[in-house]
């Protein structure tokens, strides 16, 4: 992975090309923003860039140097990546990481850490965490990746260099899209997956990969048609999206896309702006049967549900408790 693959963040890719070019390389960066955008793309096009042995400007060789080639493959000894253990990032991998972090890059002229979901780091890992960023060790670089810059340490933020990572523009997504595997996508069906994406790479792809897609009509009439008088029926769907659990986020980012169109067209707005421009009918009914405020809030619960369930917490029980919620 190179700068130049990564799609729609030429601020953050300037700012870095910026401090590489003088030699300025922070000793801890936040990446932040949507997951989805190319943030750890970027994380690892810099500890390329840092390591190269034959690098061409700031930029990294074009992956056939020893160096990138361990990098590639995820085989360098300095490039540690940090992924949370569960539900949170724990203690005992930021204690292991400190142990490393004594001794001098074994082969680059920099270790880089890359914490992905640092957001997830809890309170003991975050604060044994500060200990390193206050006191930085040579030759290391440490890119924190977060979506939520608020659920972070203020210690923590402000001992790194912020890097803001924008959510990419439709045009960007279907275009990419356009030309994805094997040309399955129309510029109609790409522009629809892109819309659905929110700005989220990964997760256009996602959809496209998944037969998600295809299921988004009837969940999208499953919510609508939401009854209390029906408990049976919630509880079923409830148990039924729980088993997906790999694509949970997912179905329900698409069931945020439906509220926010049904609520687009109970307050008359341009149709030419709804995500789901096909599911036109539908979502009328949504509009009919909730008031603005049912929706505004049904959007919150959504964004809480989507959080909870990306937090391995209890899906079922999310899923049962938000549809309650909704139901009528
Ligand atoms: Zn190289």
């Amino acid at each position: 992975m190179s700068f130049a693959e990564i799609l729609g963040q030429e601020p953050a890719i300037k700012l870095l090309k910026n401090s590489l070019e003088r030699g300025k390389v922070a000793h801890a960066y936040l990446f932040y923003g949507i997951e989805g955008i190319g943030k750890e793309k970027t994380a690892r096009a810099l500890a390329r860039a840092l390591n190269c042995l034959s690098p061409q400007g700031v930029e990294a060789c074009g992956g056939e140097c020893r160096s990138c080639l361990k990098m590639e493959s995820g085989a360098h000894p300095d490039l540690v990546v940090i992924k949370p253990s569960g539900a949170f990032i724990r203690i005992e991998q930021i204690r292991s990481l400190q142990r490393q972090l004594i001794y001098k890059p074994l082969e680059g002229r920099y270790r880089i850490v890359i914490i992905t979901n640092a957001d997830l780091l809890n309170k003991e890992s975050a604060n044994c965490l500060l200990k390193t960023l206050e006191e930085p060790p040579d030759a290391s670089i440490i890119i924190l990746m977060a979506t939520d810059i608020n659920e972070l340490l203020p210690t923590i933020v402000s001992r790194c260099q912020a890097v803001p990572f924008r959510p990419l523009s439709p045009a960007v997504i279907s275009e990419y899209l356009c030309s994805y595997g094997d040309n399955k996508f129309s510029p109609e069906q790409a522009a629809l997956l892109a819309s659905l994406s929110g700005g989220s790479l990964g997760r256009a792809v996602r959809l496209a990969d998944s037969s998600l897609m295809e299921m988004r009509r009837d969940v999208c009439i499953q919510l609508i048609s939401l009854s209390r008088q029906d408990m049976q029926g919630l509880l079923l769907l409830a148990e039924n999206l729980a088993g997906r659990k790999e694509e949970l986020p997912e179905i329900i980012a698409m069931l945020r896309t439906c509220l926010r169109d049904s609520l687009f067209l109970r307050q008359g707005l341009d149709e030419r702006h709804l995500i789901n421009k096909d599911l036109r009918e539908i979502l009328f009914e949504g509009a009919r049967r909730w008031t603005e405020k049912e929706i505004i809030h049904g959007l919150e619960l959504l964004h809480s549900a989507e959080q909870a369930v990306t937090r391995n917490y209890n899906r079922q029980l999310i899923l049962e408790n938000l549809f309650l919620q909704l139901a009528h």
